[in-house]
């Protein structure tokens, strides 16, 4: 096992010694290495040092087994240890109840952390987090500033859907979770295969027929959409969403999502998210675990949506630009994972209406005309 540096190095054996609950400490330390030991009497020893000036670090002696009894005080659950720890519930739910959080590590780890401590933790977390956000938030112009000059894809997006797809449109806005409080607004059109495919998003304060104004009067002139003449919308049964269609492209079909309706799935999602933040069980199989979840997850359609929300876990807590940017890679991985499969169709016509065709020319062989008799 290596560490980018020592500090990570020390806080993966904090972890270690609260997961254990063994009461480590430190046995000798200085720049180039750590050495950490058990209890009196304990055969436990860790020694962690440099590779090579520069080269990061690695543990070079090891021995793991523990004869000590379990810790009640456990000098590893530093404060920058919580920290860590609670960083994401913290972000997720920044009134979380210091007395909560207090429960968790009992629960989990045995220990008992003053209400004192743990409200320091909470508060740091805190300040950190707004720092990150703030300073995040300024350097938003700058982004697309760079999207702009470098132009990376959007045009491709949607020359794409006017010279390919069915004039359809799924609209949908969702919570993002964390400290942005914000709405994340989504335009999917649909490709002959019935996958999505992502058209436009938008980070808002919130939904509302201002902010949905905004998204679809800028999607109506990028796509030359005129007044809807032609064109269907699916959406769920937001007011605000509702108003700015109707003003907007008066001449569309609109249409509602029964499935938006009857699920609000933001709220499973959270559910699903805050049981899973445990680090210590998930450290190697979170990923996988996390797939699966989103499989059975539910239908196709809502799955769509996710998959272009979704991010990988350990990016929840990164701020707004990180996020846009995630989103943006994974768009244009997809439209290049979709072009691949169209490459191998070996018809004419996509396999699902090549399957239809052949569906329907099975029933059509089954039927007989008669003539009306009269
Ligand atoms: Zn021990």
């Amino acid at each position: 096992m290596s560490f980018k540096n020592l500090e990570e190095a020390k806080r993966v054996v904090s972890y270690y010694s609260i997961a254990r609950k063994v009461a480590l400490r430190v046995d000798k330390s200085d720049s180039v290495r750590v050495r950490y030991k058990c209890i009196v009497g304990c055969p436990f020893v860790c020694l962690i040092s440099e590779v090579k000036k520069g080269k990061g670090f690695e543990i070079k002696t090891l021995q793991t087994k523990h004869i000590c009894p379990e810790a009640f005080n456990n000098r590893r659950a530093t404060q920058q240890a919580l920290e860590h720890y609670f960083k994401k519930k913290v972000q997720n739910d920044p009134k979380c109840k210091v007395n909560e959080m207090r429960k968790i590590v009992d629960d989990n780890f045995k220990l008992n952390i003053s209400y004192s401590k743990m409200k320091r933790v909470k508060r740091l977390v805190l300040e950190k987090l707004d720092g990150s956000y703030v300073d995040d938030f300024n350097k938003l112009e700058g982004y697309a500033q760079e999207l702009r000059d470098n132009n990376p894809g959007t045009d491709a997006l949607k020359n794409g859907w006017r010279a390919g797809l069915r004039p359809f449109i799924g609209l949908d806005g969702t919570f993002l979770k964390g400290k942005f409080k914000g709405i994340l607004l989504v335009a999917l059109g649909q490709d002959s295969m019935k996958h999505f495919y992502p058209l436009a998003w938008a980070v808002m304060d919130r939904e509302t027929i201002r902010t949905w104004k905004w998204f679809i009067e800028l999607m109506r002139n990028s796509l030359g959409l005129a007044d809807g003449e032609g064109l269907t919308l699916m959406s769920d049964m937001q007011k605000g969403l509702n108003g700015a269609v109707g003003d907007l492209l008066p001449k569309s079909q609109h249409r509602w999502c029964a499935r938006h309706i009857e699920a609000n799935w933001s709220r499973s999602w959270s559910g699903v998210q805050m049981k899973k933040m445990f680090w210590w069980s998930a450290w190697s199989t979170y990923e996988e675990e996390f797939n699966d979840q989103l499989k059975s997850m539910g239908s196709v359609s809502k799955q769509a949506a996710k998959d272009l929300l979704w991010y990988p876990p350990q990016h929840w807590a990164k701020p707004i630009i990180k996020m846009l940017e995630d989103i943006r890679i994974k768009v244009m991985k997809r439209l290049k994972q979709l072009e691949e499969e169209g490459k191998r169709w070996t018809e004419e016509y996509c396999p699902y209406s090549m399957d239809m065709y052949y569906d329907f020319r099975m029933i059509a062989q089954g039927c007989q005309v008669v003539a009306n008799e009269s």
